[in-house]
């Protein structure tokens, strides 16, 4: 079978069984069985949870390459008819990550038939990637440390980009966010009696107020956005005060430092809110993305593969205001976060209709191949 048509076939297997953050075991699985095809020199496996790496080492010493794909798909259901469509009800790859996986399979294969002149290739498929944890266990996991590298690379396909067209910037590519939680406890009282208990409703609405109109103040160096997501306050009893609250944010800026402003902001309001109403404060985060930022030499790695690849060139100004937690293997080595087109009619990521061009898959491969050409030769 030509491995174009391995690759589709392997796309859709994968479409069809979709796993979220934390339980990629069937699709990680299917990777390895598809990849120990390529022969690699190594194929680690259980990393920062269902985390595969293959190996390639060349015939010289020299740079070490990582590229990464992601395994997870979305607690989404799917809603297109396509005959792969999911078996699993309410989850769906449709963010495209069956696509990357695929791609990335595709490279080992053509990394095991040519292996490069010198250095190592190490292919990563990342889990829990949408959660924005998978990258972060994987850093923190032993088993990663022997492939930390100089230089990384990833795509995501971007819906809405004429197909094939490469897109890529120099410094920040996609924000960061955080997930921020605060929890604003009092005292239950009689609804006839407020007045005995320690009600966390007014504290709370200004402080809905507070996180919405920080993004507005003074002091940030960049794009900084507070979607107030989520508001609690007490139960639904119409003979009770309310006794706790909570309050949910996303917060999100280009930088990584304008984050932390924002969120200091919140935090300084629920503090003094609490302290004026006699409350107590808990706050937690969740879904912690860093800033992914390009190494302007690691893009233009990719603007010359995609030159050699006749791709056209999207030079984006502004960074993308959703998050990818590549952006943390950006402390180990030099890396560079592209995106690719998948059409202009394609549907949006993480809508239910979406499903990865088959055809994008060898655009995505080529990249990658040239961008091994250039920097490590082949054998
Ligand atoms: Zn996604
Ligand atoms: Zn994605």
């Amino acid at each position: 079978m030509h491995l174009f048509e391995e690759l589709q076939e392997l796309r859709r297997t994968i479409h069809s069984d979709p796993e979220v953050a934390h339980t990629e075991e069937r699709t990680a699985a299917r990777i390895v069985e598809f990849i120990e095809r390529a022969r690699p020199d190594r194929v680690v496996t259980g990393i920062g949870g269902h985390g595969v790496v293959a190996e390639f080492v060349g015939e010289a010493a020299g740079p070490t390459l990582l590229f990464r794909a992601e395994l997870d798909a979305l607690p989404i259901k799917e809603r297109g008819d396509i005959p792969h469509k999911s078996k699993t009800d309410g989850v769906a790859h449709v963010c495209g990550h069956d696509g990357h996986m695929t791609t990335l399979a595709g490279l080992a294969r053509r990394v095991g038939e040519r292996r490069p002149k010198r250095g190592r290739v190490v292919c990563l498929f990342q889990p829990a990637e949408e959660v924005g944890e998978g990258a972060a266990l994987v850093v923190a996991d032993p088993k990663f440390e022997p492939f930390r590298f100089d230089y990384g690379f990833a795509l995501h396909n971007l819906p809405g980009y004429p197909f094939g067209e490469v897109v890529v910037k120099d410094g920040p590519f996609a924000a960061a966010s955080k997930g921020l939680i605060v929890e604003l406890t009092g005292e239950t009282s009689h609804a006839s009696e407020p007045e005995k208990g320690v009600s966390p409703a007014l504290a709370m609405a200004e402080l809905v107020a507070a996180i919405a109109k920080s993004p507005s103040e003074p002091g940030y160096r960049d794009f900084a956005l507070a979607t107030v997501i989520h508001a609690r306050l007490g139960e639904v009893a119409f003979g009770t005060s309310p006794g706790e609250a909570t309050v949910m944010a996303t917060l999100r800026a280009y930088l990584d430092e304008d984050v932390a402003t924002l969120n200091d902001r919140a935090i300084e309001a629920a503090t003094r809110l609490a302290e004026r109403d006699g409350l107590r404060t808990a706050t937690r985060h969740t879904e912690e993305f860093p800033a992914t930022v390009n190494a302007p030499e690691a893009a233009d790695l990719v603007r010359r593969a995609a030159r050699e690849t006749n791709r056209g060139i999207v030079e984006v100004e502004t960074p993308f205001r959703w998050s990818e937690d590549f952006g943390v293997f950006g402390a180990i080595g030099a890396t560079a976060f592209f995106g690719v087109g998948s059409g202009e009619r394609q549907p949006a990521l993480h809508n239910g209709t979406f499903d990865y061009p088959d055809d994008l898959l060898p655009v995505g491969v080529e990249l990658f191949v040239n961008i091994i050409k250039d920097t490590l030769g082949e054998a």
